[in-house]
């Protein structure tokens, strides 16, 4: 579908969330018929603005779905709503094409599209590489499944503007024909598989960031990761790795980047280049994670033809992403981290995993998968204590008082003043969680501020 058969259709847009919204206000600005329906009430919508919905003219219902979704051509469907459902059975019946945002978003898109995808890691790459392009003086947006829809940047984006877009792997399963310039998959492990029915489709899902590219486009991979290396003969275009195996593994691939003794290189075969980026100590967020974080960004950003010295300024200065091992404040020699996002055993692993000792470890929330195997040796070797919160507190006890110290509290302010009476200068204070927030607050972003503000009232 090109922009002109694209703007002469009729859409009934499902789910009025940012992107929802975005599309519909951008496709009926250009021209296009569209109607909005929302299944849920209005006093649940956060973020629906009815105000620029009547502003722009777009008929719209909430509470509900009606026969009028089923009146016009094309449904793009909210990431959140499964394909199974009801609302999508019936319209694809009645013969219906159901595509996504992103699919519908990329056809007006004249800049290059950087995309990145992945089980974790997507945020901090997509920001970190947005941020590398904003220094570089390019006209960036960073939007996607992190802040703005992409939608909302269409109109302010040329050709000499580059759009970095993180990626899920609800937003590509209804992808079509989106190509991007660049596409970046840092790691696949199961996660959503109640909702993508087996790994297999996961996978499939999040391979489509790679289904339309052409030679003249890149991939990059993590060679590291089993289940994408064992793919590389399939990858479309050039394709990149990154690995922490140093330089041996670079013959593998047209180009890449690799830790060599503590240093990130960057390599081209064809070009006949094998430089040294930086040294990963000196890349001020820590941890492996954020090695192959960076390895994203830095392929990303030497693909579309950036110089070393912005990147490299930017490894040294970007802070990270709020609520993603954050750091708080410093009391009495004691650092307080802030990793509300955790909201995994998965996440609250590589948290531990880059502190090497003296952590005093804040955990728990809502009841879930008492997944502890996967923490336990970091846990009995790192972490000098244990306040436990929330539903879980008792399952956190149980497991590891035998072998570790641990306390229960009852609110995450009691965790907070307690963990700072019990460290010691040289220690850090890490609260990650591995858990869901719902239990006391209202999302992890909520949990995580409450966290800084009763560290910042010590
Ligand atoms: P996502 O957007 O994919 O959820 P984030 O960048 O928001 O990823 O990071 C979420 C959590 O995942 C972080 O708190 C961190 O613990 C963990 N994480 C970040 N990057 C990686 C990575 N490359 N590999 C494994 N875990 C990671």
């Amino acid at each position: 579908m090109d922009r002109t058969e694209a703007l002469s259709k009729s859409y009934t847009i499902l789910g009025a969330g940012r992107s929802g919204a975005g599309i519909a206000v951008y496709l009926k600005r250009h021209g296009a018929k569209v109607f909005l329906s929302e299944s849920l009430p209005k006093e649940k919508l956060l973020f629906l603005d009815e105000g620029i919905l009547q502003k722009e003219g777009i008929e719209y219902e909430v509470g509900g779905h009606t026969d009028r979704v089923y009146e016009n051509e094309i449904i793009i469907k909210s990431p959140g709503i499964p394909l199974e459902a009801e609302v999508l059975k019936r319209a694809s019946k009645s013969g219906m094409r159901i595509l996504g945002e992103v699919e519908i978003a990329s056809l007006f898109c004249d800049a290059p599209i950087v995309a990145i995808t992945g089980t974790n890691g997507k945020t901090t790459t997509t920001v970190l590489t947005g941020e590398i392009f904003k220094n570089a003086g390019i006209n960036t947006k960073v939007c996607g499944n992190v802040g703005l829809a992409f939608s909302e940047i269409l109109d302010d984006i040329d050709d000499k503007s580059v759009v970095v877009l993180e990626t899920s792997s609800f937003q590509l399963e209804s992808t079509d024909t989106f190509k991007p310039k660049v596409s970046i998959i840092i790691n696949i492990t199961p996660d959503h598989i109640d909702w993508h029915g087996s790994f297999e489709n996961y996978l499939t899902s999040k391979l489509k960031i790679n289904k339309n590219q052409d030679n003249k486009d890149i991939v990059a991979i993590n060679y590291d990761d089993e289940t994408l290396r064992k793919l590389l003969p399939d990858y479309k275009g050039r394709v990149c790795i990154f690995s922490l195996k140093g330089r041996e593994v670079m013959t593998k691939a047209a180009a890449g980047a690799y830790l060599e003794d503590g240093k990130i290189f960057y390599f081209d075969n064809e070009k006949g280049i094998d430089e040294l980026i930086i040294d990963s100590k000196d890349i001020f967020i820590k941890g492996k994670h954020n090695i192959y974080n960076s390895f994203g960004a830095i392929i990303a950003s030497k693909s579309l033809g950036l110089k070393n010295k912005v990147i490299v300024e930017t490894l040294k200065s970007f802070k990270g992403v709020e609520h993603r091992i954050e750091p708080v404040r410093t009391i009495n020699e004691v650092v307080y981290y802030n990793d509300s996002k955790a909201t995994n055993f998965d996440s609250t692993y590589v948290a531990l995993e880059s502190f090497s000792s003296g952590i005093v470890l804040i955990m728990g929330g809502k009841k879930g998968d008492n997944n502890f195997n996967k923490v336990k040796e970091y846990i009995n070797k790192r972490v000098l204590k244990i306040f436990a919160i929330g539903q879980s507190k008792e399952a956190i006890s149980d497991f590891f008082s035998g072998s570790n110290e641990v306390e229960k509290c009852e609110t995450l302010q009691e965790a907070v003043e307690k963990a700072n009476k019990f460290s010691k200068p040289g220690n850090v204070v890490l609260f990650s969680p591995a858990y869901k927030s719902f239990d006391m607050f209202d999302n992890y972003e909520h949990r995580g501020v409450e966290f800084k503000k009763f560290v910042n009232l010590l």
